[in-house]
């Protein structure tokens, strides 16, 4: 008998707990649409760190370690909002379409090779930074691939973060692996986990194919659903496998 109404005890219990609102779960986190495409006012930290609390705080740690073995670890960018975004498309577009008088549709593959379409940018989230070695001098363009190998600037640095940055939560988003689709290598651009995962589980569980055919953006009307898809699975989701 009393085996039987401890079973019954908690089974009512498992089911209170299940119909309990879940903001009692420090675990779970959710993210609205507006968050998730940079549109919404969140609280970013550090002056030109600009990242969620736990990014910041975490980065603030990694900096620290990197110095100490002669690297000033330096943000290029970070949190970028979905207008911001806007404008780097329309700039490019209008570039590529205009005076290069490219066919829009080669100058949207140009422009996806490096650039998100916007409000699809991880950049949106406050969790993901392009990031140099700022001890080394350099001209020209810094995010560019050759200056991460052989005799670049950043040689250091890219064996640096491949040897310690997962350790403060930070990874590599575009890789150099051979079968990815989608954005080419940047190995500059790390992703702080602990948050940006359960970001990117937030943002599948939308209808993403519906959020950018709501945007109005030069050569939007271009946007196939087929091209979007392909889009979402080669550019979003078609990432280092760590961050799935
Ligand atoms: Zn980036």
């Amino acid at each position: 008998m009393k085996r039987r109404s401890f079973i019954h005890k908690s089974s009512f219990f498992g089911m209170a707990l299940t119909t309990m609102p879940h903001s009692i779960w420090p675990t779970q986190e959710e993210y609205t649409v507006e968050e998730l495409m940079g549109k919404a006012e969140i609280k970013l930290h550090g002056e030109g760190i600009n990242l969620r609390k736990e990014a910041h705080d975490a980065f603030l740690e990694m900096k620290k370690a990197a110095y100490s073995d002669g690297i000033d670890l330096k943000i290029v960018s970070s949190f970028r909002d979905f207008y911001r975004q806007e404008s780097i498309w329309e700039r490019k577009y209008n570039q590529y379409t205009e005076s290069d008088n490219m066919d829009p549709l080669d100058a949207i593959d140009k422009i996806i090779e490096y650039s998100t379409i916007p409000g699809t940018s991880r950049h949106h989230w406050g969790t993901d930074i392009d990031i140099i070695d700022g001890y080394r001098k350099t001209t020209g363009d810094v995010l560019v691939p050759e200056k991460f190998e052989e005799e670049g600037p950043f040689v250091a640095f890219k064996k640096w973060m491949d040897e310690n940055s997962r350790k403060y939560g930070f990874y590599l988003v575009y890789t150099n692996e051979p079968k990815r689709k989608g954005f080419k290598y940047e190995p500059w651009h790390y992703s702080y986990a602990p948050i940006s995962i359960p970001m990117l589980a937030a943002y599948r569980s939308k209808n993403i194919l519906q959020l950018i055919q709501k945007e109005e953006f030069s050569g939007k009307e271009h946007f196939t659903a087929g091209f979007i898809r392909s889009y979402i699975r080669n550019n979003i989701l078609d990432i280092n496998p760590e961050l799935l």
